[in-house]
């Protein structure tokens, strides 16, 4: 079993259901493309009007300490009032960011999200879309439009950029490929993410029967239970990190989510790399990412969302100041320093970060239980209360969340019907 890298060597991120970077916020069910692995119905029309979505970011307000919002849907770039969802945002005090898949994007609208204070894009792009004009492409050669989005950003300016791509089993190999193109692109890509596939389908329906309070449903009803062929739905960030580490061995972890239900699964998993568009200088370590996270909320009682492009870019500042702390920001720091004295030009060469995001979702184990992002960052709004996005269909279509009960204990349950199923 894959086992690499432990929980205990790493910093568990310190956030919590209150107390979190972020929050997420659907203004739209319609999209504009088909992705295979989104979790949500594509809802034609399905926009919610300006006065919801503000009571939506009220609920934000009333229950989270939060930093960032990620705009999503559906595609947001589709809502008609996306600007003014941003400014809302803004004036609220937190910072939009954008969750697109991009396509909709003009320049004059990206100029017109930037004026509304705008403070990231986060672009969904992989090949399993039924994106116009570049179906049939695989991740490599889908790193031409990521490269288009990115340049565009960098030329308006002030915006964080991020990539994120589902992995699919034949997908995989192709992970470090698009963090090769990222590292050389490292000027203008700040973040690059990578999410796991899942369906609610496949074998685990063999062994799980699926109730919402005491009424058994069918998963197949739900939009994130569709026939997925030969592809894996157990794919593990550990997987991911194997893969990327097949090409880059050095690279390495230093921060966590674990999941609500295994102490051990690396449910959000970050790796913060420094370096050129010439090759990474090294990778931080737990230390760093603790400093950084602690620093941040005890300056300004906020954990941070998005980096800004500008502190992004002092790589080589930000080294200088944590290597007594952190052994891989002194790493970063001394091989900076042995490049400079044998080439140095290298001295005027900015030291870019850049962190590497891999999401495990929802795990429905074996007995059942439903292994979900302890600390889940991306929960959204639904009836005035706080839900899990990826799970939102099943609050839509059953009013709550559905369990999963082994189908022993089900078949336990109907010879003893007086004692009914189990609590979840
Ligand atoms: S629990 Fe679901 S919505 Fe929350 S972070 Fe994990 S995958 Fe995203």
């Amino acid at each position: 079993m894959n086992t690499f890298p432990d929980h205990r060597t790493l910093y568990r991120l310190p956030w919590s259901l209150p107390d979190n970077p972020i929050a997420w916020l659907e203004p739209t069910a319609a999209c504009n493309i088909y992705c295979e692995g989104c979790y949500r119905a594509n809802v034609k029309d399905g926009h919610k009007p300006l006065e919801q979505i503000r009571e939506e970011l009220r609920v934000f307000a009333r229950y989270r300490n939060f930093d960032g919002v990620s705009i999503a849907g559906g595609d947001p770039l589709v809502h008609p009032d996306v600007v003014r969802i941003a400014e809302m945002v803004t004036e609220m005090g937190y910072k939009p960011i954008v969750n697109t898949n991009g396509v909709a994007l003009t320049d004059d609208l990206l100029r017109e999200l930037k004026r509304a204070g705008v403070k990231g894009f986060t672009f969904h792009i992989d090949s399993k879309q039924g994106r116009p004009g570049w179906s049939g492409r695989n991740e490599v050669e889908l790193n031409e439009l990521r490269l288009e989005f990115a340049e565009r950003l960098a030329r308006v300016g002030g915006i964080s950029c991020a990539f994120n791509s589902t992995v699919y089993q034949d997908t995989l190999p192709y992970a470090p490929d698009i963090l090769e193109w990222a590292q050389r692109h490292i000027d203008k890509v700040h973040v690059v993410v990578f999410i796991a596939y899942r369906q609610a389908s496949g074998d685990v329906t063999d062994t799980v029967d699926f109730f919402v309070g005491d009424r058994r449903i069918s998963m197949d009803d739900l939009v994130y239970s569709r026939p997925t062929g030969e592809q894996r739905l157990d794919i593990s960030s550990r997987d991911v990190v194997a893969e990327i580490r097949k090409r880059f061995p050095d690279f390495s972890p230093c921060a966590y989510l674990n999941g609500t239900e295994k102490a051990d699964s690396l449910k959000w998993l970050l790796t913060t790399r420094m370096g050129t568009r010439a090759g990474i200088d090294g990778y931080v370590g737990r230390r760093f990412a603790e400093l950084a996270q602690v620093y941040h909320h005890f300056r300004h009682g906020r954990f941070m969302a998005y980096v800004p492009p500008a502190l992004l870019r002092a790589g080589r500042a930000v080294s200088s100041i944590t290597w007594p702390f952190d052994a891989g920001a002194r790493r970063i720091l001394g091989r900076w320093l042995l490049r400079t004295l044998t080439r140095p030009w290298h001295l005027f060469r900015r030291v870019h970060i850049q962190s590497v995001m891999i999401i495990q979702p929802a795990d429905i184990m074996p007995n059942g239980q439903m292994n979900m992002c302890d600390a889940c960052p991306d929960i959204t709004v639904h009836a005035g209360e706080l839900v899990w996005s990826c799970r939102l269909e099943e609050k839509l279509k059953y009013g709550d969340f559905v369990r999963g009960v082994r189908k022993q204990v089900v078949e336990a349950a109907a010879a003893a019907p007086e004692a009914g199923l189990p609590d979840p």
